[in-house]
């Protein structure tokens, strides 16, 4: 039994079941599978009193039809065990009119554990689902975050290898040490002299290619993606906005209907459409605030209408928000231009050959829900220190970026409903950056060194994600040039 629930972005007529698409990861002409009709009936009320896991069960039910409610349970008892260090899996922080929501409580202190602990499970009984019997490889491209916690998922999992690349020179040295100390038999890890674009290029046309196709069936193997363009991946993310707003609820802070807004430091797109998702099925957001750094095309793209890439790639202190080439918002776009698949395969064209697109004005006049502000450099370490100054609480760069615009919308709007900023990193992860923007002298410093020192001047405990990780051993050392990743792969498989 194939219940047929997504559908391609960029062709109409593919019709796929949610477990084969979370196999897949990606359509086979290169589209992003989207369901075929937006969950868009949920009562957040009844969830009033749920605990985090009760809601996920929920809301991925809604998501993923061909899924036993019972298989569903297991996925979330299995995902969100004791890997993560506070009661409920997130918190929610009060600082006047806004919440920092803070998504690092998980095994690598970055918000992509939530998905990434999940979709190991999601693949097991999509597997189950549809009798697929061959290897999976799951090959993926980080910014750094992803990286990390897609390899703490996949780790000795049964008829898998993970293979992730990541740009040699644009991640933290935090980031780096903990993907090249990752054990784990199937586990391998490969800096590429490139950036984050030219990782993601690659291993998307690694996919789509038939060479690479024939040569992984050759040894019995298929790809798949733990990047937010599997369905498998982005689809958990829901979750934790339907539950923040119940939260809100309990704890009285807003009232029944009350819409918030959402504000989501932006980088691939994913975060941000998961809360679009989320408003869909009924949770009441009003605006959806996405915030960019110095790489801001999606700040240009929400004000004008128009999507180019065209400009200097520049390596920032969010570097996991580093990136020109936004793969989620294709699936934004599909809702934008009606559900037409020529259209998007027309833009996606465009913005591969040219490296830009233009909506027309009435597809632009579609973007309302969205407002996008960008952040200098400058400004995220002045934010860092300001609101430390103001709530006695120090946040991670990415977060800072959010925060300040949240502070550009609010200046600009006077709109002052209850905003949740998505906080998507511990402090721990980005240290030196943070460190520079508290007001400390950081010259002459290592991370490791600066780690210790944040964790005695601010009293917080360092987590067990980044404690002593400089004493692990590096497992991983391949290096490779960005057009050499095919034959990287190819070396790794043989
Ligand atoms: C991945 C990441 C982002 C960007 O999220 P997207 O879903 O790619 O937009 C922001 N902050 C941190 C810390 C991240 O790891």
């Amino acid at each position: 039994m194939v219940k047929v629930k997504y559908i391609s972005t960029r062709d109409g007529s593919v019709e796929v079941s949610s477990s084969y698409g979370i196999i897949k990861g990606i359509s086979e002409e290169g589209g992003l599978f989207v369901p075929k009709a937006l969950p868009n009936n949920i009562e957040v009320e009844s969830f009033i009193g749920k605990t985090y896991k009760e809601i996920a069960t929920q809301v991925l039910s809604e998501f993923l039809h061909d899924f036993s409610k019972e298989d569903l349970e297991e996925c979330v008892d299995k995902a969100y065990d004791n890997k993560f260090h506070v009661d409920d899996l997130v918190n929610l922080k009060k600082a006047n009119n806004s919440f920092f929501l803070e998504l690092f409580h998980g095994p690598t202190i970055a918000f992509k554990d939530m998905a990434l602990c999940m979709l190991p499970q999601l693949m097991n009984v999509a597997r189950k689902n549809i009798g697929f019997n061959k290897d999976v490889v799951i090959l993926t491209a980080t910014s750094g975050d992803t990286g990390k916690a897609a390899l703490e998922g996949f780790a000795n999992v049964d008829n898998t290898k993970i293979i992730v690349f990541y740009p040699k020179n644009g991640v933290s040295k935090i980031q780096e040490s903990q993907m090249i100390t990752q054990e784990g038999h199937n586990t391998y890890v490969v800096g590429i002299e490139g950036n984050f674009d030219d990782a993601q290029s690659n291993v998307k046309e690694m996919f789509t290619s038939k060479e690479m196709k024939d040569h992984l069936n050759n040894f019995g193997y298929e790809f798949s993606s733990a990047n937010s363009i599997n369905i498998g991946r982005l689809i958990p993310q829901v979750v934790y906005y339907v539950y923040s707003y119940v939260k809100l609820l309990e704890k009285k802070e807003i009232k029944t209907g009350e819409k918030i807004n959402v504000v989501v430091p932006t980088g691939n797109f994913g975060n941000i459409l998961a809360a679009y998702y989320a408003k869909n099925m009924g949770v009441k957001i009003d605006k959806l605030i996405c915030a960019s750094n110095e790489n801001n095309v999606l700040s240009d793209f929400f004000k004008e209408g128009i999507y180019d890439k065209r400009r200097e790639f520049k390596q920032t202190i969010s570097p996991s928000m580093d990136i020109l080439i936004s793969s989620n918002l294709e699936r934004l776009l599909y809702e934008i231009v009606g559900r037409d698949s020529n259209k998007v395969r027309e833009y996606m064209n465009d913005l591969k050959e040219r490296g830009v697109y233009k909506l027309s004005e009435n597809e632009k006049n579609k973007l309302k829900d969205f407002y996008g502000a960008w952040v200098s450099e400058e400004e995220t370490l002045d934010t860092v220190k300001t609101v430390y100054e103001k709530f006695n609480y120090v946040i991670d760069t990415h977060t800072a970026v959010a925060y300040r615009a949240y502070e550009k919308y609010l200046k600009d709007t006077c709109d002052d409903k209850k905003t949740i900023i998505a906080s998507t990193a511990s402090p721990f992860k980005f240290t030196k950056s943070v460190m520079e923007g508290l007001g400390e002298l950081i010259e002459g410093k290592d991370d490791f060194q600066l780690l210790k020192e944040l964790s005695e001047k601010y009293h917080m405990d360092i987590p067990k994600a980044v404690k002593e990780l400089d004493k692990r051993e590096i497992l991983h050392d391949r290096v490779c040039h960005k057009d050499y990743m095919k034959d990287m792969v190819k070396e790794i498989l043989a």
